[in-house]
């Protein structure tokens, strides 16, 4: 067969919209009931099947990767988007009798394909990471058990049908929104069969089938999501007069997870930690799909990092610092205010100051020191992580008055205050 894309008459790639309206122009152009030209359903075929693969972007991928040889012989892949051909078939053909199994092959008296059949099933977000076997009821047509699917009561048989003198077909007009054509549609008595059941069976009215309840043991392979489709072949309803059954589909809604998302093959969990687990490392528990494991935070990290769990299939973590009581962080640096008293500010003095990651330093801090004053204390911010430096540490200097100060001390300080120049003296001559 031909490269589909030139049976498309489109380029490799092409987008979604443009493979649909050229297929949609060379159906009409090549469809059996139009087109009267020896080849053109052959043509109509091909471009169908070119469309089917095409239109569905695992199929197309597997083709543009491997040619028809990646679609695996009919060119139906077991997954996937099996119903973008018979959907817009129906949108343009349907007042074409007969024509809802493509390329008019239906409209031959005979056996008749069963309908494929949809059911719907929920999973839970485990059962689509690690696959699973459940068992469904289905309700679907099987061939009647009493009349073997022939519908004719035991002992009798079908008889030539009188409308269509057992031909299967009759001639009519019929208006389309492409003109009008003269066209050859299924006998509605015999349904194209050609014949009639005179003495219809009783268990199955005539239709030589009948609906049974079964049980399935369906096999959902691990690492499914919503919207994937199982085709269970040959579980749709049964074919009539020895048609071959239809086949079952399969569509899976997958539950979600209360911490736990899918972002393609990875799995998400989001877990918050606080400032100090960030700057120090942490061993933490996180949720993963098969139960909780510890996760290592190592020191230092960025907010909105993304960790594995190790072993835990690809679990990732997203960890998130929050807010911390007195330190603040701009990129690696961290500063909080140290607070000083009056005599230490002025007279100066070696003073502790408490390092976020545990235990202090040693910090002179020079007589005469005002409120404000920022102090670097290299490399004690945000400990180095993967390949990232440490951040530096500043305090801010933050004069406090003395708390409940003694009558004594209110008396030393009155003293003191006579003797201490007016700070404001400088701003009080700007203002002249
Ligand atoms: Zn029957
Ligand atoms: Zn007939």
């Amino acid at each position: 067969m031909a490269d589909y894309y030139d049976l498309l008459g489109v380029s490799r790639d092409a987008d979604p919209e443009t493979l649909k309206r050229s297929y949609r122009r060379l159906a009409r152009q090549y469809h059996p009931d139009v087109n009267k030209d020896p080849g053109a359903e052959d043509k109509f075929k091909e471009i169908g099947q070119a469309y089917e693969v095409l239109s569905d972007p695992q199929t197309r991928a597997r083709y543009d990767q491997f040619g028809e040889a990646g679609l695996g012989g009919g060119g139906m892949p077991d997954m996937g988007d099996m119903g973008g051909f018979a959907d817009l078939f129906e949108t343009f053909f349907s007042g074409f009798g007969g024509a809802q199994q493509g390329g008019g092959g239906q409209r031959r008296r005979g056996p008749r394909q069963g309908d494929d059949l949809r059911l719907d099933l929920t999973i839970s977000f485990q059962e689509a990471v690690f696959g699973i076997e459940k068992e469904v009821q289905i309700r679907h047509l099987e061939t009647c058990t009493t009349c073997k699917g022939s519908g004719a009561k035991a002992g009798s048989g079908p008889t030539t049908c009188s409308t269509c003198s057992g031909q299967g077909q009759v001639r009519r007009a019929t208006r389309t929104p492409f003109g009008s054509f003269t066209q050859v549609a299924p006998c509605p008595t015999c349904e194209g069969s050609g014949q009639v059941i005179a003495d219809p069976c009783n268990a199955c009215g005539g239709q030589g089938l009948q609906q049974v309840r079964k049980k399935l043991r369906i096999n959902i392979p691990a690492g499914v999501d919503s919207g994937t489709r199982l085709r269970v072949a040959n579980e749709g309803n049964a074919g009539q007069r020895g048609g071959p059954a239809g086949d079952l589909y399969v569509f899976l809604t997958v539950q979600s997870h209360p911490s736990l998302r899918r972002d393609g093959i990875n799995i998400h969990a989001e877990v918050t930690i606080n400032y100090l687990q960030a700057i120090l490392g942490d061993t933490i528990e996180v949720d993963t799909v098969d139960g909780p494991a510890p996760l290592e935070i190592p020191a230092g990290i960025e907010d909105e990092e993304l960790l594995s769990v190790p072993g835990r299939l690809d679990a990732v973590v997203r960890v998130r610092a929050d807010s911390h009581a007195w330190l603040t962080r701009e990129e690696r640096d961290l500063s909080y205010d140290l607070p000083l008293s009056i005599t230490e500010a002025t007279l100066g003095a070696t003073v502790d100051a408490p390092l976020p990651t545990g235990g202090s330093v040693s910090l002179k801090i020079p007589a005469g020191t005002a409120s404000g004053k920022k102090m670097r204390i290299a490399g004690k911010g945000m400990p180095a992580f993967n390949g990232r430096p440490a951040g530096d540490l500043f305090v801010v200097v933050q004069i406090v008055p003395p708390r409940d100060p003694s009558e004594m001390t209110k008396s030393l300080l009155r003293e003191i205050a006579g003797q201490i120049e007016n700070p404001r003296a400088r701003i009080a001559h700007l203002r002249g």
